[in-house]
């Protein structure tokens, strides 16, 4: 669960860097490669940056991505800066003027166009541009594909598997905030006519949390329902982006998502759709693994039968098990030494809960995991950091000092 060279650097850390968020740099290039070569080479591989944003993280992936997704202005600025040479999608449910302005002058490859509205003030501004070149853009659709039954138009090859009832997160398939309805995505067809707009095709990201079979059943609905959409109306589309969401498993963090199916699937969907480019965009699966929460133990302690180790830190850094609800995987780091006159408090051979120096019941890392021994002043790496963790936390409560951050080259 901590690669050895994870676990030295943590070791090795002065007590004044904890607690400290470690990144090791050549493992996360090592499956973005591996994640590369399961794809099939037309594939085109964008990095969702709200996953982990930190430029160290977006260098080291620019080796084997096509692109990044980014879904703010912020975003936008800041991968432009730290990875010029790569093009950037643009996504997200409420872009400012503001900020689709800064797309426009930042000239963002993609734009990802969520409702009617925001194509119009999309097309006025790209009106008032200079020169000619035309402003490309999807449609991100919500389709129905949540009850798997074949509802809606376009049932594709995964009909009767595209059911998201076991997503972690579903932003699409039933009601929500993000995108188009397929019949409002045909409303805006006539929007785009004589606009500098160029639609390329249709952008979805349904559902969060998924493995590769039910990934692959999404994706194949999209494809055969942006082709339909593109036959009807003679659109001469060539792309499908069909999102990210692929699955990662804290309760098993040597696990990865099955990217071999995932990839023989798009493979095959490539080939029965010739003429579209299709696009992914995970964030989780590629970043996840490659980070660590290193902490100490200030104290163990019994309340009415339980053990409980307070860690320096908590969910203001890490928010990761508290967002999602789960025993954040970690390994004990043991350090032998002990200098207080007084006896070491110590958990031994019984379930801990693991919570942090929040003063709020909710700031609990992992409850009642067995642990063999766990004693003030041993370390803890939790596992899975890599993403949707220290960016993802609700840093300024309680006022405590951040954490310091370490990139394995
Ligand atoms: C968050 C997001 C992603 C990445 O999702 P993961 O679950 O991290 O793979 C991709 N596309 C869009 C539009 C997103 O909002």
């Amino acid at each position: 669960m901590i690669l050895p060279r994870v676990a030295g650097h943590a070791a090795g850390l002065p007590g004044t860097e904890l607690p400290a968020y470690v990144y090791d740099l050549t493992a996360l290039a090592g499956h973005a490669a591996e994640v590369r070569a399961a794809l099939p080479p037309e594939t085109e591989l964008y990095y969702a940056a709200k996953a982990n944003p930190a430029p160290e993280l977006l260098r080291a992936l620019a080796p084997y991505v096509s692109g990044y997704e980014v879904s703010s202005g912020g975003e936008l600025a800041h991968v432009r800066k730290a990875v010029p040479e790569l093009p950037l999608a643009f996504g997200g449910p409420g872009k400012t003027e503001a900020e689709l302005r800064l797309a426009l002058d930042l000239g963002a490859e993609r734009i990802h166009v969520e409702s009617e509205s925001e194509l119009r003030l999309l097309a006025a501004l790209a009106a008032a541009l200079p020169g000619e070149a035309p402003v490309d853009v999807l449609l991100r659709v919500n389709l129905p594909v949540g009850t798997g039954t074949g509802t809606g138009t376009g049932a594709g090859p995964g009909d009767g598997h595209g059911d998201l009832a076991g997503a972690a997160l579903a932003m699409g398939g039933r009601p929500s905030p993000f995108g188009l309805d397929p019949r409002r995505a045909e409303a805006c067809l006539p929007l785009l006519r004589g606009t500098r707009l160029r639609l390329r095709g249709i952008h979805a990201h349904l559902a969060s949390g998924l493995p590769a079979p039910a990934l692959l059943a999404v994706a194949a609905r999209v494809t055969a329902w942006a082709r339909e959409l593109d036959a009807r109306h003679g659109l001469g589309l060539d792309e499908v982006n069909v999102g990210g969401g692929m699955a990662v498993d804290y309760a098993r963090p040597h696990a990865r998502f099955d990217w071999a199916a995932y990839g023989a699937g798009l493979a095959a969907l490539a080939a029965a759709h010739p003429g579209y480019r299709l696009r992914i965009e995970p964030g989780r699966a590629l970043a996840a693994h490659c980070g660590w929460y290193v902490t100490e133990v200030i104290d163990v302690r019994h309340s009415h039968g339980e053990a409980f180790a307070v860690v320096r830190g908590g969910t203001h850094h890490m928010r990761t098990p508290a967002a999602k609800g789960h025993d954040h995987p970690f390994t004990v780091l043991s350090v032998d030494t002990w200098e207080r006159p007084w006896p070491r408090p110590a958990a031994l051979d019984e379930p801990v809960t693991l919570s942090g120096q929040l003063c709020t019941p909710r700031d609990v890392l992992a409850r009642a995991v067995p642990v063999a021994e766990l004693r003030a002043g041993d370390r803890i790496a939790f596992a899975m950091a890599g993403a949707y963790a220290w960016n993802i936390s609700h840093h300024e409560f309680l006022m405590h000092p951040a954490p310091s951050f370490h990139f394995l080259p």
